[in-house]
Parts: structure tokens; C-alpha cells; sequence
């Protein structure tokens, strides 16, 4: 029989076990002396590690951070890095369904977690069985690895690293399909005022979201109204203004978007800043803000303005705040895959302040790049071509991060198809039981691959 058919015999079995894993809600929880990430992440991967104990294969769990699944023999090692933890779902975001319940209506399975990243580890395991129902010769070991807390820091493997060691080849399904060759690194800092007159401000949810709402509290009208109403009219932005007592609180509503992307949003809190400079308004901190970051998204007023053959450097804005009369909030920069922090950092050295404020840089954290000839990322590309014919999509580089990042010789590869939107992260998260099969041929085509590399 062939791969295809193979994962085919699998479906019933695939949709119930992903059911079992989407029940158990995996969202970081308290720790406890054994559950270093609470209790959902510690069941969610017993019960995956069960799983794959039944299928006869040799398991071991590191302390309920992490764990594997490993088969074949030999020196080297291919990895498959996947997770079991989620990101938390309730439903008030939307959902039609109760997300920790897997939900089939017609071909299409809903459920937080089915597709980011659970779908994915049980498309893996199916591969895995399906390798071994086949007796490919396996001269190097294969690991399924599942980590436990990739939504909230990768935890998980840091741990498995310092336990394990690294691998040889290895691929992440939690990107996309047919690879991701290069992730932005990142720098990320905060900015502060020195001298300001707002009263107060405040916007944001997450340093890595565009800024979808910022409210500012003024001591009267000391702007010129018509010039403000007309530059949010121009900007197509939406806002209000409410006169109270002498105070001015102005709200404008911008549009979320991930700070990998801060192109596709609208920032508020940058809109909001801009239009009060325009309309006159006289303040150090204002001035700061719209001469350092402004509408740019390209790190032009830091300094850092730069862009490789592979894309260019992104700056977000996410969080804005005022506590005891200062003002302090996010910078989220992701810059190209083929430079380093350092260069990033030098250029914005002569940018970090004026009179009205500064900005401290946090941390700064290196890229992810192989070339796409690189061994890896070409059989990878292979195995997709080959089970899927679709020879147009080429690998990409990315603004966000996975666990490619933190273990050697490994890049993200699946789950997401090509313009496919699967709700990750969002309200009705959902994946077609065809593309689990798939990504299932896939990885077993990319073992096969790997192992004859
Ligand atoms: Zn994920």
C-alpha cells in the first residue's frame, strides 16, 4: 500500500484522538511542584504520550515540560517539534461552538487547538504509525517531540534541549507549508516620557498586537479642533471626543493586527499622537513620540530602518500607559533575517531620546536563517511537492517565532496550507479532516526524505 492509503486507513482513528487532546483544555495554568506549566498542559501531553505508548512506541516524559515518541536506530536523529498547550479560548470571543469540545460539522472539525497545534502532533503520530506499518528501513531515529508551553515562552524546550541535546533535522509543523526558511529576529524596548502635560493615557492589550483603541485625557482645548477632526477624517480613522469639566478625553478606535504584520493594522495610539501634533497641540512627550516612531512602521524615526533581500524590518507600538505621571509603552521590532540585533541596536543609538522622552532597549534576540538549497529546506520542499503537485508556493521567511528558533538544525514546516486561514488564536478555530490526512503524507514523505538525506 502507499503512504496515502495508508493514512487513509487512520481517519476514524485520527479524528477521535484529535477529540480526546481538544477536550482537555491545555491553557497555561498554575504551577504546581509537577506541573510546571498547571495541570491542562500536564494532562494534554499524558494523554498524547498514552496514545502513542498504545501504538507500541518507545515514550518518555521529561518532568511534564516535555515529551517523545521515538522509533529506528542510529546516530542521527530527525525531530518533529510540535506542541500541546493552546492559547486560552471563551465564548465571548465568538465562538459557535464551546471551543474545548471538538466539534465535526460536515468535513470540517472545530475546537481550540485543532489546527495550532494539536491537529498537527496527531497528524505526526498517524505518520509515524504509518512509517512503521511500512518497515521503511530506518538507519536514523525518529522523535516526535511534544512541548507543553509554546504559547507562553517555549519553556518546554529550552527544557528538552538541556535534557536531550539538539537534533539533526528537525521541522516544527506550527507554521506554514512548504517551509519557513528564515524568522526576524527581534528587538524589543520601552519607551518613557521626561516632561509631558497629558493627564493620562492608555491603549493596548499586547505588546505584540497593533494598538486597537487609546483614550487621552487633556487639560482643556489646547488644539486646534478643526485641524484634528480633519486629519482623522483624511486617515479615514474612527474617533470621540467628550468635553468634561475642562477635560478633554479624546478616543480613537484603530484596527488589531499582529505586530509581525503592523502594515495590516491601524495603530491608535500612533493616529491618535500624530493628530493632536498636527492639530497644534504643544507637548514634549507628543513631540517625542511623533519625531521617534510617528505613523512609520519601518523604524525610520529610530534609526533602524533597514531591509535584507528577504523583507524588511517592522516596529509596532502595542501598549501605551501613565502611571504615577509618567508615560511608558511597547516597541515591538522584528528585523530582517539576515542581520543581527547588534546592528540593529547601533543604528538606533543616536535616537534613544530627547527632551521629551527615551526609549530602553530590553533584549534583543537573533534570527533564524537557512538557505533555501540548505539539505533541510529542500527536502522538505520535496516532500510537499510530491504529495501535494503544487510546485508554485515557494518557502518563506516569517515575522514571528517558533520553536525553530530554539533547537538547531530545524524550521518550521505545515501545518497552515497556502492561503488558508484557520482561526488560530481566534474565535471558531477549525481544520478540514482532508488536510490533517495530508499534512499526515506529508510528514511521513518528509521523514522518508530526511531519512535518505
Ligand atoms: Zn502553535
Amino acid at each position: 500500500m502507499d503512504i496515502k492509503t495508508m493514512v487513509h486507513s487512520y481517519r476514524d482513528e485520527l479524528v477521535e484522538r484529535l477529540g480526546k487532546l481538544v477536550s482537555i483544555n491545555s491553557v497555561k495554568g498554575t504551577t504546581t511542584e509537577d506541573a510546571p506549566f498547571g495541570e491542562g498542559p500536564k494532562q494534554a501531553l499524558l494523554t498524547a504520550l498514552q496514545m502513542l505508548e498504545s501504538d507500541g512506541f518507545h515514550t518518555v516524559d521529561l518532568d511534564h515540560y516535555a515529551g517523545y515518541a521515538e522509533m529506528g536506530e542510529g546516530e542521527q536523529l530527525i525531530g518533529i517539534i510540535g506542541h500541546l498547550d493552546v492559547v486560552p479560548a471563551v465564548a465571548e470571543d465568538g465562538w459557535n461552538t464551546d471551543p474545548f469540545t471538538m466539534v465535526q460539522k460536515g468535513e470540517t472539525l472545530y475546537g481550540r487547538g485543532v489546527s495550532d497545534d494539536k491537529g498537527a502532533v496527531v497528524a505526526a503520530m498517524i505518520a509515524m504509525k504509518v512509517l512503521r506499518d511500512m518497515n521503511i528501513p530506518m538507519h536514523k531515529r525518529v522523535r516526535l517531540i511534544m512541548g507543553t508551553n509554546e504559547e507562553s515562552g517555549s519553556r518546554c524546550l529550552r527544557y528538552y534541549v538541556e535534557k536531550e541535546g539538539h537534533v539533526d533535522f528537525g521541522f516544527t509543523p506550527d507554521g506554514n507549508f512548504p517551509g519557513v526558511y528564515g524568522e526576524k529576529g527581534m528587538v524589543s524596548a520601552r519607551y518613557y516620557s521626561k516632561n509631558t502635560n497629558i493627564l493620562d493615557i492608555r491603549g493596548g492589550t499586547a505588546g505584540n498586537i497593533v494598538c486597537s483603541k487609546c483614550t487621552v485625557k487633556l487639560k482643556g482645548v489646547c488644539y486646534s479642533t478643526k485641524k484634528l477632526t480633519d486629519f482623522f477624517n483624511n486617515n479615514s480613522i474612527d474617533f470621540e471626543v467628550e468635553n468634561n469639566d475642562d477635560i478633554v478625553t479624546i478616543t480613537v478606535n484603530g484596527k488589531a493586527a499582529h505586530a509581525s504584520t503592523p502594515d495590516l493594522g491601524v495603530n491608535a495610539i500612533s493616529y491618535l499622537l500624530v493628530g493632536l501634533k498636527e492639530a497644534g497641540l504643544q507637548d514634549p512627550f507628543v513631540d517625542f513620540y511623533c519625531s521617534h516612531i510617528g505613523l512609520h512602521t519601518d523604524g525610520e524615526g529610530l534609526g533602524c530602518k533597514l531591509k535584507d533581500e528577504y523583507g524588511a524590518l517592522t516596529l509596532n507600538c502595542g501598549i501605551i500607559q501613565m502611571n504615577d505621571g509618567v508615560i511608558e509603552g511597547t516597541i515591538d521590532i522584528r528585523f530582517p533575517v539576515t542581520m543581527t540585533s547588534k546592528q540593529v541596536i547601533r543604528g538606533m543609538q543616536d535616537h534613544l531620546e530627547d527632551e521629551g522622552g527615551y526609549v530602553d532597549i530590553k533584549f534583543g534576540g537573533e534570527p533564524l536563517f537557512y538557505s533555501p538549497d540548505s539539505v533541510l529546506v529542500s527536502n522538505l520542499l520535496a516532500a510537499y511537492q510530491s504529495v501535494t503537485g503544487d510546485m508554485e508556493t515557494q518557502p518563506m521567511t516569517i515575522g514571528g517565532g517558533t520553536y525553530a528558533k530554539g533547537i538547531h538544525n530545524t524550521i518550521a514546516f505545515g501545518c497552515a496550507f497556502p492561503n488558508r486561514d484557520y482561526h488560530i488564536h481566534d474565535a471558531n478555530e477549525f481544520v478540514d479532516i482532508d488536510e490533517l490526512l495530508l499534512q499526515a503524507e506529508i510528514y511521513a514523505q518528509a521523514i522518508i526524505n530526511l531519512l535518505n538525506a
